[in-house]
């Protein structure tokens, strides 16, 4: 059987949800997999990295017994960690429960790589699949490896590595300042590697709000993490260690983990009409790509994001479905970098929203009843306001995603500043600091 009426290439996030809406819905659909079904999420992305987090977090909590309840000896051990990764999140690499998920509901699983061969056709092997309706395009991302003198021909770490690693290395170097790279810095740092973290923009997690950025290498430092932002590596060599330049120095490590982002692969996908020297395939607020093609997920390039990909992986099922839905929404894209404190993020930075021309208003608050009593001072609320209502917010604090919550909503729903202003914020809540920093974004202390 090649005739299918869609063929989903790609199983991640992104095409596993639509896959298995569209089955649902009684369509035959053909999903091809080079990889596990589930894509890089489950494996080596979001859950076990968070696993390693929570392990991480509760270190750095035992540490703060002294001076808060006594005194505290921790000994990390990386052993229920990797146990935990291996067994509970990746199910020791092994797709069979989320393969034969989809398969009972109908779905053709094809393993294998595909390749788009013509309009509705995709080739995999000596097979040859044609979909009557289209084709969803959800193939994801993989670790830039930046062109860097050296790098290629050493045995470097990817996220992939620093997932299923079953020991802590002694040092490390992070190449990459973004949200992976500095969740997987604090983690091995916590559980003892010396880390460097080297990042060539001028602030850490440089698509946010440099105040986030600073504060979190504020708090790297406190910790003993080594950060270098403005920094280029230039050379890398391996002996028995690793050997990296950057800028005029030269550091050494026994593993270096590369983080430096994600890039897509459109290779072939001209025959359908889709530019294969872009960055990402550009898709309308449907989710469509071109005539039969939709795409979802990180190769959109709008986030990379499970919850994006799941999102664009709905409206794309809908759409092909022939079902009313709503487009695309970006405005509101929220974002967590599950450091200690956590840096939650929703819609613009004041400089994405100066970019668009924008008339800005901003209100910043970094101290509040909730932090003093936990007994930290590592926080920041930023939001940032045009035209009476927010277009961007951050929250930086121990509970920072949690909190970016409540302002995603405000972000998303248009609330009026005003009607946020006008309401009451649990006393002494982490998210009450709202509160203050609407007050210094509207420059008054009458609600
Ligand atoms: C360490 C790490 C931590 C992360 N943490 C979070 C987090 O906390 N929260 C969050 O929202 N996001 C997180 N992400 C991002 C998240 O994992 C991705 O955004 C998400 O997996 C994207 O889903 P996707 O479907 O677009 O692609 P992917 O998950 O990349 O899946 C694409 C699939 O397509 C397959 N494929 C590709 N090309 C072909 C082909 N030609 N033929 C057949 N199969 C093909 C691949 O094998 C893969 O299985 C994290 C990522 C990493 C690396």
């Amino acid at each position: 059987m090649n005739e299918f009426d869609v063929i989903v290439l790609g199983m991640g996030p992104g095409g596993e949800d639509a896959a298995g809406r569209l089955v649902e819905a009684g369509l035959s659909v053909a999903a091809v997999e080079a990889g596990l079904v589930g894509g890089e999420c489950p494996y080596w992305g979001c859950v076990p990295s968070k696993m390693m987090i929570r392990a991480a977090h509760v270190l750095g909590e035992a540490r703060r017994v002294s001076g808060l309840a006594g005194s505290s000896a921790v000994t990390p051990d990386w052993s229920p960690v990797a146990k935990r990764v291996r067994e509970e999140a990746a199910d020791n690499w092994d797709d069979k429960a989320a393969a034969d998920r989809f398969e009972k509901k109908g779905g053709h699983l094809v393993r294998g790589h595909g390749t788009v061969t013509g309009p509705r056709e995709v080739t995999v092997g000596d097979r040859v699949l044609r979909a009557r309706r289209g084709l969803l395009i959800s193939t994801g991302s993989t670790p830039v490896i930046p062109d860097i003198d050296g790098l290629s021909e050493t045995p470097y770490w990817t996220n992939r590595d620093a997932v299923s690693t079953e020991s802590v290395p002694e040092s490390m170097i992070v190449l990459g300042g973004g949200a992976i790279g500095l969740e997987l810095a604090q983690v091995f740092a916590r559980f003892g590697s010396r880390v460097t973290v080297i990042e060539a923009a001028p602030s850490l997690l440089s698509g946010e709000e440099p105040e986030a950025g600073e504060l979190i290498a504020k708090v790297f430092r406190d910790e003993g993490i080594r950060v270098l932002t403005g920094v280029s590596a230039s050379r890398v060599r391996f002996e028995d260690r690793f050997a990296v330049t950057a800028g005029d120095e030269v550091i050494e490590a026994e593993t270096l983990l590369v983080v430096a982002g994600r890039k897509t692969d459109l290779t072939g996908l001209s025959v359908v009409g889709i530019e294969e020297n872009q960055k990402f395939i550009p898709t309308d607020p449907h989710m469509r790509a071109a005539d039969g093609v939709w795409a979802a997920g990180d190769v959109t390039g709008r986030g990379g994001f499970t919850h994006v990909a799941n999102y664009q992986g709905r409206i794309a099922a809908l759409d092909i479905l022939g079902e009313e839905v709503a487009g695309a929404d970006y405005r509101a894209v929220p974002r967590v970098t599950y450091t200690d404190p956590e840096v939650g993020a929703v819609g613009l930075t004041e400089r994405q929203a100066r970019d668009e021309g924008l008339a800005v208003t901003v209100g910043v608050t970094t101290a509040g009843a909730r932090d003093w009593i936990h007994g930290t001072k590592d926080i920041l609320i930023k939001l940032v306001a045009s035209d009476g209502v927010l277009v961007g917010a951050t929250a930086v604090g121990p509970a920072g995603g949690e909190v970016m919550g409540a302002l995603a909503v405000a972000v998303h729903a248009r609330v009026p500043v005003m009607t946020l202003r006008s309401m009451m914020y649990a006393y002494p809540t982490f998210h009450r600091g709202i509160e203050d920093a609407l007050k210094n974004l509207l420059n008054q202390d009458r609600p």
